[in-house]
């Protein structure tokens, strides 16, 4: 079986209740079940429906933060 470079999405999602944060995660080119993979910890098979993974030339990006949440109106 031929190994597949995994896909990449972005996420946002809010840290300490309001700091938006952007964060890539990858996910199974064939079943897109979010893998569990980072810049210390590549699967080599998806644990899903098992297919061959490729992290090669893999860029990691550091989460991102886009701003804060807005105050809610008092
Ligand atoms: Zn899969």
């Amino acid at each position: 079986m031929k190994a597949m470079k995994p896909i990449f999405r972005t996420k946002q999602y809010i840290k300490y209740g309001f700091v938006k944060m952007e964060h890539e995660y990858c996910c199974c080119p064939k079943c897109r079940n979010i893998l569990n993979a980072g810049p210390n910890y590549q699967p080599e098979f998806c644990d899903r429906c098992g297919q061959a993974l490729d992290f090669s030339n893999t860029e990691w990006e550091e989460d991102k933060r886009l701003g804060f949440l807005k105050p809610e109106a008092v």
